[in-house]
Protein backbone atom coordinates (compact mmCIF):
# COMPACT_ATOMS: atom_id res chain seq x y z
CA UNK A 1 0.00 0.00 0.00
CA UNK A 2 0.79 3.72 -0.78
CA UNK A 3 -0.15 6.64 1.01
CA UNK A 4 1.36 9.51 -1.06
CA UNK A 5 0.11 11.73 -3.30
CA UNK A 6 -2.54 9.57 -3.58
CA UNK A 7 -3.73 6.12 -1.78
CA UNK A 8 -3.65 2.74 -3.23
CA UNK A 9 -2.45 -0.57 -2.95
CA UNK A 10 -2.30 -4.35 -3.93
CA UNK A 11 -3.38 -7.44 -2.22
CA UNK A 12 -1.49 -10.64 -1.94
CA UNK A 13 -3.73 -13.64 -0.43
CA UNK A 14 -2.44 -17.24 -0.38
CA UNK A 15 0.77 -16.00 -2.47
CA UNK A 16 -1.23 -14.47 -5.28
CA UNK A 17 -1.56 -10.62 -6.20
CA UNK A 18 -5.55 -10.26 -6.34
CA UNK A 19 -6.64 -8.92 -10.12
CA UNK A 20 -10.60 -8.60 -9.45
CA UNK A 21 -12.79 -7.97 -12.55
CA UNK A 22 -11.02 -5.09 -13.76
CA UNK A 23 -7.42 -5.22 -12.36
CA UNK A 24 -7.93 -2.76 -9.73
CA UNK A 25 -8.19 -5.51 -6.41
CA UNK A 26 -6.90 -3.81 -3.45
CA UNK A 27 -7.67 -0.13 -4.18
CA UNK A 28 -7.67 0.22 -0.89
CA UNK A 29 -7.42 4.31 -1.20
CA UNK A 30 -11.61 4.02 -1.79
CA UNK A 31 -12.24 2.38 1.60
CA UNK A 32 -14.69 4.53 3.35
CA UNK A 33 -13.00 5.41 6.94
CA UNK A 34 -15.08 8.80 7.64
CA UNK A 35 -18.55 8.55 6.70
CA UNK A 36 -19.45 11.97 6.76
CA UNK A 37 -16.25 12.86 5.26
CA UNK A 38 -13.93 14.84 2.80
CA UNK A 39 -16.01 14.23 -0.54
CA UNK A 40 -13.59 12.02 -2.89
CA UNK A 41 -12.73 12.30 -6.64
CA UNK A 42 -14.19 9.34 -6.83
CA UNK A 43 -17.72 10.55 -5.97
CA UNK A 44 -18.28 9.43 -2.37
CA UNK A 45 -17.27 10.57 0.79
CA UNK A 46 -14.77 9.86 3.29
CA UNK A 47 -12.42 7.93 2.01
CA UNK A 48 -9.32 6.96 2.77
CA UNK A 49 -8.01 8.70 0.07
CA UNK A 50 -9.71 11.72 0.45
CA UNK A 51 -9.12 11.71 4.09
CA UNK A 52 -5.29 10.78 4.26
CA UNK A 53 -3.66 11.68 1.00
CA UNK A 54 -0.47 14.27 0.89
CA UNK A 55 -3.47 16.95 -0.83
CA UNK A 56 -5.86 16.16 1.08
CA UNK A 57 -3.94 16.60 3.93
CA UNK A 58 -2.68 19.84 3.00
CA UNK A 59 -6.23 20.53 1.95
CA UNK A 60 -7.61 19.76 5.76
CA UNK A 61 -4.65 20.94 7.58
CA UNK A 62 -3.55 23.77 5.26
CA UNK A 63 0.22 22.27 6.16
CA UNK A 64 1.70 20.37 3.54
CA UNK A 65 2.45 16.32 4.55
CA UNK A 66 5.92 17.65 4.60
CA UNK A 67 5.31 19.78 8.03
CA UNK A 68 2.74 17.63 9.72
CA UNK A 69 1.52 18.52 13.55
CA UNK A 70 1.66 15.24 16.08
CA UNK A 71 -2.02 15.77 15.84
CA UNK A 72 -2.06 15.16 11.83
CA UNK A 73 0.25 12.03 12.40
CA UNK A 74 -1.88 10.69 14.78
CA UNK A 75 -5.47 11.19 12.54
CA UNK A 76 -3.79 10.13 9.42
CA UNK A 77 -2.19 6.69 11.06
CA UNK A 78 -5.61 6.09 12.72
CA UNK A 79 -7.46 6.32 9.45
CA UNK A 80 -5.23 4.60 7.68
CA UNK A 81 -4.86 1.52 10.34
CA UNK A 82 -8.86 1.81 10.21
CA UNK A 83 -8.84 1.17 6.37
CA UNK A 84 -6.26 -1.61 6.53
CA UNK A 85 -8.12 -3.31 9.02
CA UNK A 86 -11.28 -3.38 6.88
CA UNK A 87 -9.46 -5.40 4.97
CA UNK A 88 -7.62 -7.43 7.32
CA UNK A 89 -11.09 -8.13 8.35
CA UNK A 90 -12.39 -9.07 4.98
CA UNK A 91 -10.15 -11.18 3.46
CA UNK A 92 -8.04 -12.67 6.86
CA UNK A 93 -4.56 -10.59 6.06
CA UNK A 94 -1.96 -10.84 9.05
CA UNK A 95 0.25 -8.41 6.95
CA UNK A 96 0.06 -4.25 5.16
CA UNK A 97 3.01 -2.96 3.92
CA UNK A 98 3.18 0.91 3.83
CA UNK A 99 5.02 2.99 1.56
CA UNK A 100 4.39 6.14 0.21
CA UNK A 101 6.33 9.93 0.53
CA UNK A 102 3.19 10.77 3.97
CA UNK A 103 3.48 7.34 5.80
CA UNK A 104 7.60 6.73 5.20
CA UNK A 105 7.39 10.79 6.06
CA UNK A 106 5.56 10.37 8.98
CA UNK A 107 8.02 7.64 10.30
CA UNK A 108 7.65 5.80 13.36
CA UNK A 109 4.68 7.77 15.08
CA UNK A 110 2.57 7.27 12.30
CA UNK A 111 2.93 3.75 12.01
CA UNK A 112 2.23 3.29 16.02
CA UNK A 113 -1.00 5.20 15.63
CA UNK A 114 -1.89 3.13 12.33
CA UNK A 115 -1.14 0.13 14.40
CA UNK A 116 -3.02 0.94 17.23
CA UNK A 117 -6.08 1.68 15.14
CA UNK A 118 -5.50 -1.57 13.54
CA UNK A 119 -5.10 -3.64 17.12
CA UNK A 120 -8.28 -1.63 18.46
CA UNK A 121 -10.61 -3.01 15.38
CA UNK A 122 -9.15 -6.37 14.32
CA UNK A 123 -10.55 -8.43 17.33
CA UNK A 124 -11.69 -11.46 15.24
CA UNK A 125 -9.80 -14.43 16.08
CA UNK A 126 -8.02 -14.57 12.85
CA UNK A 127 -7.33 -10.94 11.84
CA UNK A 128 -6.28 -10.17 15.80
CA UNK A 129 -2.48 -9.90 15.30
CA UNK A 130 -2.23 -8.40 12.16
CA UNK A 131 0.58 -5.89 11.55
CA UNK A 132 1.41 -2.88 9.37
CA UNK A 133 4.96 -2.51 8.85
CA UNK A 134 7.12 0.12 6.83
CA UNK A 135 8.22 -0.65 3.08
CA UNK A 136 11.69 -1.25 2.99
CA UNK A 137 12.68 -0.76 -0.75
CA UNK A 138 11.63 3.42 -0.66
CA UNK A 139 11.36 4.98 -3.82
CA UNK A 140 12.57 2.44 -5.46
CA UNK A 141 9.53 0.07 -4.63
CA UNK A 142 6.78 1.38 -7.14
CA UNK A 143 9.54 0.84 -10.24
CA UNK A 144 10.38 -2.93 -8.80
CA UNK A 145 6.60 -3.35 -7.92
CA UNK A 146 5.69 -1.92 -11.83
CA UNK A 147 8.95 -4.34 -13.28
CA UNK A 148 7.43 -7.09 -11.14
CA UNK A 149 4.04 -6.90 -12.42
CA UNK A 150 4.86 -6.69 -16.17
CA UNK A 151 7.16 -9.77 -15.80
CA UNK A 152 3.93 -11.20 -14.52
CA UNK A 153 2.39 -10.22 -17.51
CA UNK A 154 5.10 -11.29 -19.99
CA UNK A 155 4.31 -15.10 -17.84
CA UNK A 156 1.21 -15.38 -18.32
CA UNK A 157 1.64 -14.66 -21.81
CA UNK A 158 4.14 -17.11 -22.44
CA UNK A 159 1.51 -19.87 -21.08
CA UNK A 160 -0.79 -18.45 -23.74
ZN1 LIG B 1 -13.05 7.61 -3.25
Amino acid sequence: MVVSTGVGGGIVLNGRLLDGASGNAGHIGHVIVEPSGRRCVCGARGCLEAETSGPAIEAITGRPPTQPTYEIIQRTGRLVGRGIASVCNLLDLPLAVVGGSVALGFGAPFFQAAQNSLDELCRLEFSSGARIVPARLGDDGSLIGAAAFALRGMNRMARI
